[in-house]
């Protein structure tokens, strides 16, 4: 008997198309027709589709998230063996995060997406899915949680970013490279399933309290403290280098956790993360450490901004937040 898999639509390039000339590409397709692009996948498994909602990817909301997951969790209880996710590519890697955060079923939870329109030439849409699904349906990837596939690689949730607004090959996972690779339809993972923590609770539907704020040259902490004014009782700085800020905004950050402000500062660089020990100036990491500033290590600031946000919905405060951001700060 041939093995059931969910496909789940959110929208994105995978599933737009240009219906009217000079207007732009639009979500049009749904999951049915998505899965109709793709004949191959019936040589696979039984296929079962739904569309969960048909959006750009930067108005994807926390709640069209959770309810992803819901609708993925019902799928495997319902006897999928795997889940593929259809999504934009703009904010893939931040929904694959959070769902990876979140997921706890062993089987492959994949996202995917395209960089051109179904309806473009060369467009990367069919191979992007039946890749998903092979990956979703292979035994060597349960355990693994939330997986990102595209261009015929497997990338880890924690580890994948998007590195070019065009190129095929826009996703990576910089300073680790992809975890597998596909290959004539075969799954092949470079090493075995990492050990992975506790999956955490799904927060409440609403928006995300947590701000993120990038650290730029010649910044005097106006910036943050607009953020903190406005009510913002958590953020995320993405520091230089290996985590660090201006010491006008690393004061003003020293304050606000002083006062309860829960802060994070992430490093900008893409790679190697934040550090620890290195440099003792004020806004350096060994700084903002004494201060009470958590540290994202490898996580970007966009996946620390949705850790803290999982979090702080957990009721997760003070010394056992500190320890939950750390147990996943190194991916
Ligand atoms: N703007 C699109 C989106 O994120 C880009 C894509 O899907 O590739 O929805």
């Amino acid at each position: 008997m041939q093995p059931l898999l969910s496909v789940g639509a959110l929208g994105g390039t995978i599933a737009m198309t240009s219906p009217v000339p000079d207007v732009g590409a639009l979500p049009t397709l749904d999951a049915a027709e998505l899965v109709r692009g793709v004949p191959q996948l019936a040589a696979l498994a039984a296929v079962r589709h739904a569309s969960i909602c048909a959006k750009p990817s930067a108005s994807i909301t926390v709640d069209d998230v959770l309810n992803a997951l819901r609708w993925a969790r019902g799928q495997v209880d319902d006897g999928a063996r795997g889940v593929v996710l259809t999504h934009g590519t703009d904010t893939l890697e931040e929904t694959a995060y959070l769902l990876d955060l979140l997921w706890d079923r062993p089987e492959a939870l994949v996202v995917t997406g395209a960089m051109r329109p179904a309806d473009a030439p060369g467009t990367d849409a069919p191979a992007n899915l039946l890749a998903a699904a092979n990956t979703a349906l292979a035994a060597d990837a349960r355990g693994r949680g939330a997986l990102v596939v595209l261009n015929d690689e497997i990338h880890l949730a924690a580890r994948v970013t998007k590195t070019s607004s065009t190129a095929l090959d826009a996703f990576a996972s910089p300073g680790f490279g992809p975890a597998g690779r596909i290959l004539e339809q075969q799954v092949r993972f470079a090493a075995p399933a990492p050990p992975r923590p506790a999956p955490l609770p799904p927060p409440p539907p609403g928006p995300v309290d947590v701000a993120l704020v990038e650290a730029p040259l010649a910044d005097d902490g106006r910036v943050v403290r607009a953020l903190l004014d406005a009510g913002f009782g958590a953020l995320v700085v993405d520091g230089s280098g290996l985590g660090h800020t201006s010491a006008a905004t690393a004061e003003v950050l020293a304050g606000a956790v002083s006062q309860g402000a829960v802060v994070a500062v992430s490093s900008r660089t893409t790679r190697g993360g934040t550090g620890r020990v290195t440099y003792g100036y004020v806004g350096s990491e060994m700084y903002l450490r004494g201060v009470g500033v958590l540290l994202a290590g490898e996580l970007s600031g966009r996946k620390a901004r949705l850790l803290l946000h999982v979090l702080l919905g957990a009721g997760v405060a003070g010394e056992r937040l500190a320890q939950a951001f750390a147990e996943r700060t190194r991916v």
